[in-house]
């Protein structure tokens, strides 16, 4: 990859919205958007990766050098997504900052996770050669959505250090209501809510998006009351905003009727 997030330059903050880890061998549309996304942002020092994926009780940043690949999810997908390895070096280094920078908050060094699919699906297509080193930070699943949009700005001056912070969800999360077919048109209620959750981002207004339960029927089909960890890394990328950056949201379409592939830059170069 030729272009690098240049010294001095404030680098992006992205959200991609991962889906099936079955996007990477079929979902065209998908990945070509991941890897323009990429291209975009350039090479950046390090990635801070908040997933979907790793919701714990407190908060814990993966700290080994070589963090292994997790094949999370269920026999019944292809062996070759088994067969894949996410190589790309850890940083303990980063952890430490990341430690340091959310102090007095405690946060647990691991040793045990490592890359989850919501994380390596997307990294293995965005920055296949994986040579860029990649730490994850757990997400406390006691807190409200307020409280994780506050993580994002306190991690924020990440940003002036040439770290990627990028969180992997999906806006709309309903596996009970999916159909496992491409071209299926999403419910209307997930079409619905993943319009709302675009529009309060054009809008910068996130605070709309806080009190989950207040927002209804819509939201309460797109994003499961038992699944809220698909929802929070958003908010991340959006507490770790500044007013100048761009936006760019592609793709913005739900997938097999309730699964909403939305990604996003934002970037103020
Ligand atoms: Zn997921």
């Amino acid at each position: 990859m030729a272009c690098v997030v240049n010294k001095g330059e404030r680098t992006p903050i992205v959200f991609f919205g991962h889906g099936s880890p079955t996007t990477i061998l079929d979902d065209i549309r998908t990945t070509d958007a991941w890897r323009e996304i990429a291209l975009a942002i350039g090479k950046p020092k390090a990635i801070l990766c908040i997933s979907a994926h790793w919701c714990t009780k407190g908060v814990e940043v993966t700290a080994m050098e070589s963090p292994p690949t997790i094949h999370d999810f269920g026999r019944g997908l292809p062996n070759e997504l088994f067969d894949v390895q996410y190589p790309a070096p850890g940083s303990p280094s980063l952890a430490n900052r990341v430690r340091e920078i959310l102090d007095p908050l405690p946060v647990k060094m691991d040793h045990n996770w490592g890359y989850d699919h919501a994380s390596w699906t997307v990294l293995s297509v965005a920055y296949p050669n994986a040579d860029v080193p990649v730490i994850q930070l757990s997400m406390d699943a006691s807190k409200p959505i307020s409280w994780h949009y506050e993580m994002g700005r306190a991690l924020r001056p990440l940003r002036d250090e040439g770290i990627l912070i990028m969180g992997t969800g999906n806006v709309v999360h309903t596996l009970a209501q999916m159909e496992w077919n491409q071209s299926a048109e999403p419910h209307d209620w997930a079409d619905r809510f993943n319009n709302l959750v675009i529009e309060c981002v054009e809008n910068d207004t996130p605070e709309r998006l806080f009190d989950h339960q207040a927002l209804g029927y819509d939201a309460a089909m797109s994003i499961p009351s038992g699944d809220l960890g698909h929802y929070w890394p958003l908010f991340y990328v959006l507490g770790a905003r500044h007013q100048e950056d761009r936006l760019t949201i592609n793709p913005r379409h739900v997938q097999y009727k309730s699964l909403s592939m939305m990604s996003l830059l934002l970037d103020s170069r």
